[in-house]
């Protein structure tokens, strides 16, 4: 048997077009332009992509997107007052904070004060509260979290009674995963770094969520036939071989730098050095291994695969659906970004 595919792309360019049909019906009704301020705090490669690929998506459905940019050296007070700013901003009805902040921010008070009309990341302690609480509704939910339920429901799964298997429980993918199947009447197991014997807990699952960011670690026997199976995760993969080692070359959730993981018999798992995928330099050279063929490396690497956290091949014989990497949860997350956008301009109007 060979699994129906998820096709996130279209699934996420039917809630864009929803979303810039309701834009412009808020705009003629009210007036009102829906408005996202984005919080970028230092110089991580990845997050600046991250950002500008929101606020491209934002101009796409007629969003108005307010890009706000500290330094790496910025205080908790700066980024408290920023956020403090813009929660009284009336041209601003969503705040999106971009995480990872920097070491010394806390982001636990800064993700606290944005107000909880405008979380449209969904990760307001008081929201995340009510997603996990009987009988109350969160204004917001986590944008991926979401994209992946959406994708259920429009492939067809029946959550009531069904068993769900979330590996993973960070605070933005697995444990609001995980919530929302329980609020969806699912039998809910959350699986993480000690749990035991994972392939048999799997194999009970009717719908799996994955989001560990191990490159392909859910295998073909870890599935129950027919099964729903979401692979949230992202990683580049690519493989290159010394005289005498291989080294499997891993970058979870980081766009541009990668590590090297040594998969020799005494090797383990360490981080032996870095290359910028856009320039193809190569940082802390001098951790590379005696030999290893760095420009080769840095052509692999130019053309990575991105593979998820399910071995795609294997998983697609047995199971009933399945998302692809890239193209299934990836084009979800800025998609539900932009839909909570609109449903916050839109209940500012309807106040
Ligand atoms: P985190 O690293 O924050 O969390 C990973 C989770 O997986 C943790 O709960 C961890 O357990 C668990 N875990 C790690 N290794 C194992 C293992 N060997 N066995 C069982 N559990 C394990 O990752 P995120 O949740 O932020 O992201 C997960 C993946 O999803 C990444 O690949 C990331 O790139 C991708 N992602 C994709 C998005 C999208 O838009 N498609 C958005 C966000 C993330 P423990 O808690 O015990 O440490």
């Amino acid at each position: 048997m060979t699994a129906r595919l998820i096709d996130g792309i279209s699934i996420a360019a039917r809630v864009r077009s929803e979303v810039t049909v309701g834009v412009s019906k808020l705009l003629k009704d009210s007036g009102i332009t829906p408005g996202l301020a984005t919080v970028l705090v230092g110089d991580n490669v990845a997050s600046e992509t991250y950002v500008r690929a929101k606020r491209k998506a934002c101009a796409e459905v007629g969003i108005e997107s307010f890009g706000h940019v500290l330094s790496s050296s910025a205080t908790q007070s700066e980024v408290v007052d920023l956020i403090r700013d813009l929660n009284v901003d009336s041209q601003v009805h969503g705040i999106l904070v971009q995480l990872p902040l920097p070491d010394d921010i806390n982001e636990e008070e800064v993700l606290a004060l944005i107000s909880i009309e405008k979380d449209v990341d969904g990760f307001h302690p008081v929201n995340i509260g009510k997603l996990g609480m009987k009988g109350r509704e969160p204004l917001f939910v986590p944008c991926t979290p979401d994209g992946c339920m959406r994708l259920l429901q429009e492939s067809g799964a029946e959550f009531p009674g069904a068993n769900a298997v979330v590996l993973g429980r960070s605070n933005i993918v697995g444990l609001p995963a995980a919530m929302l199947l329980l609020k969806r009447n699912a039998t809910l197991t959350v699986c993480h770094s000690g749990t035991r014997d994972l392939p048999e807990v799997c194999r009970q699952a009717d719908i799996l969520i994955a989001a560990v960011g191990r490159p392909e670690m859910v295998k073909g026997d870890w599935i129950k036939p027919g099964a729903f199976v979401i692979d949230v995760g992202i990683n580049n993969k690519w493989v290159s071989h010394t005289a005498d080692r291989e080294f499997l070359c891993v970058s979870s959730g980081e766009t541009f730098i990668a590590h090297h993981q040594d998969l020799s018999e005494n090797g383990g798992r360490k981080r032996v050095g870095y290359i910028d995928k856009d320039s193809g330099d190569v940082y802390s050279r001098d951790h590379l291994p005696e030999g290893i063929d760095v420009e080769g490396l840095v052509k692999l690497f130019r053309k990575n695969r991105l593979v998820g956290d399910v071995d795609f091949d294997e998983v697609k014989e047995v199971a009933g659906h399945i998302t692809p990497v890239p193209g299934g949860v990836g084009p979800m997350t800025i998609a539900q970004l932009l839909s909570n956008t609109l449903r916050s301009a839109q209940a500012l109007a309807d106040k």
